[in-house]
């Protein structure tokens, strides 16, 4: 088990409802909710993926792009942080917009050739193959950071970060060694897209990022239910104390 996102948390900060044009088609929508989420409400499809509608948007992967403006004064925007406005025009897949999403495509290909999820993505976009170069081939990290979001904005410890830079950038520990900040929650790796993140659990002992967790036994039926140090967490954050958490979902 690990944290729970809740469904119902929205970053946009909405104002009152705007008309804009979306592929042709008039659109009503709240001012400056994401072109992206406005989009995708009214049946329109655009691939993400570093997108999670329980996290603020930050326009990693770039897959998300669309053309906005009239010819000849069109400009491509990422379409999770591009908000809506009045009279704005949208086209989700013009040949622009089409072209560039195939070049992130092939960048992450190159980057990481035997990522499943990057493979169907790439060749729902006619992609199969890329003329940029590949560094490591058994990469599957694609970069998309929602590892590390979701550790800061939903966990609410940062144990993780990118490093670096392109193309050395990775998701890491810091100073790449055990984090004592980490929680061993498993977000992270339950978040990931393309399972990258190394998580096991066995004999009541949680692996993730180097370190060892002791999983707290249910009191009742003791089965395992979460490390000691997330229930802890779990105990600062809401003020009771910790023996609360050490009953499991089933017995409560
Ligand atoms: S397991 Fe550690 S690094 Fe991953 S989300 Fe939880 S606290 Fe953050």
């Amino acid at each position: 088990m690990v944290w729970k996102i809740s469904d119902e948390t929205a970053f946009d900060t909405l104002g009152e409802e705007v008309r804009l044009t979306i592929n042709g088609i008039p659109i009503r929508a709240p001012q400056n909710q994401s072109l992206l989420v406005t989009a995708r409400a009214n049946g329109f499809e655009i691939p993400t993926l570093c997108y999670h509608r329980d996290l603020p948007s930050e326009g990693q992967c770039r897959l998300c792009v669309v053309e906005i403006g009239e010819h000849p004064h069109t400009q491509i925007v990422n379409s999770c942080t591009y908000p809506t406005s009045p009279g704005l025009v949208v086209q989700t897949h013009s040949e622009k917009v089409m072209q560039a999403r195939r070049i992130v495509l092939e960048l992450l290909l190159a980057r990481t050739p035997k990522a499943k999820l990057i493979q169907e993505l790439a060749a729902a976009h006619g992609v199969y193959e890329s003329r940029f170069k590949t560094d490591d081939p058994e990469e599957l990290c694609i970069l998309c950071g929602l590892c590390v979001r979701t550790c800061r904005e939903v966990v609410g410890v940062s144990a993780i970060s990118m490093k670096g830079r392109t193309p050395d950038k990775q998701v890491a520990t810091p100073f790449l060694e055990k984090s004592p900040a980490c929680i061993g929650c498993g977000s992270c790796a339950f978040i990931c897209p393309t399972n990258v993140i190394p998580y096991t659990e066995k004999n009541g002992v949680r692996t993730i990022w180097g370190r060892d967790f002791e999983l707290q036994a249910c009191t009742v039926c003791g089965n395992y239910i979460e490390p000691k140090y997330q229930l802890e967490h779990w105990a600062k954050i809401t003020g009771d104390p910790v023996e609360t958490f050490f009953v499991c979902k089933d017995c409560r």
